[in-house]
């Protein structure tokens, strides 16, 4: 840790770090956003371009408001890292940062205390701080995207599980035997049946049992999938009703495992959430309803795809010893 730690500061420097896009922002104790830049990722292998771009956007935020000094940084990154914290250890889409000393390059180049977090642990953060999830303490954010992740925060407090893995939501077995075959190496994963990249699968491999179809195989995508559900197409209200099916067992088994308040639903599919909440709540009444014991609320998420950013700033706010 760096001994500059500017406390007169009012801003923190906020970064989600994607495998296509970074963005940052400047963040106030509030929670409000006064400058946001959105930049490619390096494409190149070297960890060094990549801490030079999060510097380089810093910089243009603060330049855009001309403030200086900045109090802290958390960059958020779409992978697993060591329990300290500070090595990013697991990162499929960012394969250069892995076993990279990243949280000190960082510090070296900021000279501010920087921390790193994982997106999805983010996420949970920013809803719990300004969005769906105000005033609970067990909270469990689902990230429905590309890929299915999970924040988990027990008690006011971010669980990231004893080696920093925990909320691998997008990988817990449905259906281990015949399940399609996951990225992971695994096959039926709740990923497989819940995510954009599943339900571009499930459309390819149904189009030709649905003759009354609009959809066609031509530049399929989740978000064509979605517009010609609004449009009343069955095959995608099919899917649609599968995506839900497959995400109630995954909320009622946390449910029936983790005694959650909320449990709120972001990322890219949860546009999708009017076609996917009846199979979703049928799902999850049918397998963690108790009698006389209330049920965990399930919500969408309310701060869209600024919840990672504003739960890097209120991690940046407090240091890393997050609680509500
Ligand atoms: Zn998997």
């Amino acid at each position: 840790m760096t001994e500059i730690n500017n406390s007169s500061a009012n801003l923190v420097f906020a970064a989600d770090l994607g495998g296509t896009h970074l963005r940052g922002a400047l963040v106030d104790r509030c929670g409000v956003i006064h400058a946001q830049r959105k930049e490619q990722t390096p494409k190149d292998s070297s960890p060094q371009s990549v801490v030079q771009a999060l510097i380089d956007v810093a910089h243009e935020c603060q330049h855009s408001v001309g403030v200086e000094v900045l109090h802290a940084a958390c960059v958020l990154v779409p992978g697993t890292l060591d329990t300290a914290n500070e090595i990013v250890t697991q990162a499929p889409n960012l394969p250069s940062l892995i076993r990279f000393n990243f949280k000190s390059a960082l510090e070296d180049k900021f000279r501010i205390p920087v921390l790193l977090e994982n997106d999805a642990n983010a996420a949970a953060v920013g809803e719990m701080w300004l969005g769906a999830a105000r005033g609970a303490r067990n909270v469990i954010c689902i990230t429905l995207g590309t890929g299915v992740g999970a924040g988990i925060i027990l008690d006011g407090k971010l669980w990231r599980g004893t080696f920093g893995t925990a909320g691998e939501l997008g990988h817990t077995t449905f259906d281990a035997f015949n399940g399609p075959q996951c990225k992971c190496g695994n096959r039926g994963c709740l990923e497989m049946y819940a995510s954009a990249t599943a339900i571009v699968r499930m459309a390819r491999e149904l189009l030709s049992s649905h003759t009354d179809t609009t959809l066609s195989d031509q530049c399929l995508t989740a978000e064509k999938v979605y517009e010609a559900g609004i449009r009343g197409d069955s095959l995608a209200l099919e899917i649609f009703r599968t995506v839900g099916a497959y995400l109630g067992v995954g909320i009622a088994n946390l449910i029936n495992i983790l005694g959650p308040e909320v449990i709120v639903i972001g990322g890219g599919v949860a546009n999708g959430w009017t076609l996917f909440e009846g199979a979703m709540r049928e799902q999850v009444l049918k397998q963690a309803s108790r009698p006389l014991t209330p049920m965990a609320e399930i919500k969408p998420a309310l701060c869209g795809d600024n919840a990672g950013l504003l739960g890097a700033a209120h991690l940046a706010w407090t240091s890393g010893k997050f609680q509500i």
